[in-house]
């Protein structure tokens, strides 16, 4: 029997990309239906409170940055900010390292006080010189060369991704600055900050401010699909799910979360126990983000976002991320990109452009390595381009 449920936009996927496009659609007066199959909206953003209290990120770390001041400017009428320098450490060789790789690194390297300058000319007596560098291995290699690589990416990679860097796009790896200063910071965009009250709050706020949007939970693309009758269908999920993976499946890395919780008295313990190497009062470890790139170690980083969020509270969560191969029951992740990933895309990819009532967005639809900032941009100007496209209702 037809449906009788009517939309103009359905919208498939609750993240940054599902819920900006719906935001837009309905400043324009056009009705959008959200789904979602998980029972909370911001996808991969999604934050709350745990039992302990704390605020978490419950899909890894979020760290919000962007260079665009529109993307900045968008988002504000939801939230306020908090500016937050990110730094983290990597654990190596039994103690703490200074990352990403700066000068301070240099230092702890060699045991004694250096200046930029021949930081400088370590690295270049050091760098392999790879002129246009083709994967991940190359990438670092031809930066800081063999000892760094193998201390801080290689054994880190391949934990990560269960993939030898050389078979990663340079991106990968690319992506970590390395530095001859003092400048530890993670990131290097401008605006580097979160939201004041968490990513799930913003995102209701934007959901308040569209009139015209309905959300459902706990309903997947194809039940939606079957119950609305729509002009128009956007999609974030992943793109071969979209076409039954009639290419064959995209590869994707999934993550294993383990949280622990600590109240103040235990973490009064810790201090005593590690004297001058504790945690300031109120956490456990001594940065945001550790790092564990050795084999001998399970996870891959030990987070505790605290750190970053400045939430006032006694108690403290870390949580420590496991990496893990994908399998149908498990988030798809990440994207892996390497050349045969990259080759199914681009079949995928092709049916997508010739389609006429459908757009894919956000990081799952296009198989990309993309931050909040880049989806919440791709999702502006893909609902300004449909309201080119099809007018406004106002
Ligand atoms: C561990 C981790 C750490 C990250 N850290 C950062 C960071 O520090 N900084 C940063 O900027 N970005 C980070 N990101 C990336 C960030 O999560 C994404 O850029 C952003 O969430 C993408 O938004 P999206 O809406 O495109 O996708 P998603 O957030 O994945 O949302 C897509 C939604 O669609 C739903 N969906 C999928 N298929 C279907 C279907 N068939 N039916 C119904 N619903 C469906 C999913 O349930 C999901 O809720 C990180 C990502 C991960 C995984």
């Amino acid at each position: 029997m037809p449906s009788e449920l009517n939309t103009d936009f359905l919208i498939i996927g609750a993240g940054f990309s599902g819920l900006v496009a719906a935001h837009q659609l309905s400043q324009a007066g056009w009705k959008c239906v959200v789904v979602d199959r998980r029972n909370h909206l911001g996808g991969n953003a999604y934050d709350g409170y745990d039992a302990a209290g704390v605020l978490l990120h419950h899909y890894g770390p979020h760290y919000f940055r962007t260079n665009s001041p529109r993307i900045v400017e968008y988002l504000s009428a939801f939230t306020e900010w908090r500016e937050v320098a990110y730094t983290i450490k990597s654990h190596v060789q039994g103690r703490l390292w200074s990352f990403p790789i700066n000068l301070n690194t240099y230092e702890e390297l060699i045991g004694r006080a250096a200046e930029s300058e021949e930081f400088q000319e370590w690295l270049e007596r050091n760098r392999l010189p790879i002129e246009s560098p083709q994967n991940s291995e190359e990438v670092i290699l031809s930066q800081v060369g063999h000892q760094l690589y193998e201390m801080f990416f290689e054994g880190y990679t391949m934990k990560q991704w269960q993939r030898h860097p050389r078979e990663l796009d340079r991106s990968v790896c690319g992506r970590i600055p390395i530095r001859t200063n003092r400048d530890d910071r993670y990131l290097t965009e401008n605006f580097q900050a979160l939201p004041k009250a968490g990513y799930t709050k913003m995102l209701e706020k934007m959901l308040d401010a569209s009139p015209s949007v309905q959300l459902f939970l706990n309903m997947d693309a194809a039940e939606a699909r079957a119950k609305w009758n729509y002009k128009y269908l956007i999609f974030s999920g992943a793109i071969d799910d979209f076409y039954q993976k009639k290419f064959g499946p995209l590869p994707y890395r999934s993550l294993r979360f383990e949280p622990e919780s600590f109240t103040a008295g235990q973490l009064a313990e810790r201090q005593k126990l590690l004297g001058e190497n504790a945690a300031p009062d109120g956490f456990w470890q001594t940065a945001m983000q550790i790092n564990y790139p050795e084999q001998n170690v399970p996870w891959t980083r030990i987070v505790e976002i605290k750190h970053a969020t400045g939430q006032q509270i006694d108690a403290t969560t870390i949580v420590r991320e496991y990496p893990k191969d994908w399998t149908p029951d498990d988030e798809p992740f990440y994207p892996v990109p390497t050349l045969e990933s990259q080759a199914i895309y681009r079949r995928y990819q092709e049916l997508a452009t010739a389609e006429q009532n459908v757009t894919f967005i956000g990081r799952l639809a296009t198989y990309r390595y993309y931050n909040m900032d880049q989806v919440t941009g791709m999702a502006l100007t893909a609902s300004q381009n449909l309201i080119q496209r099809f007018g406004t209702q106002l």
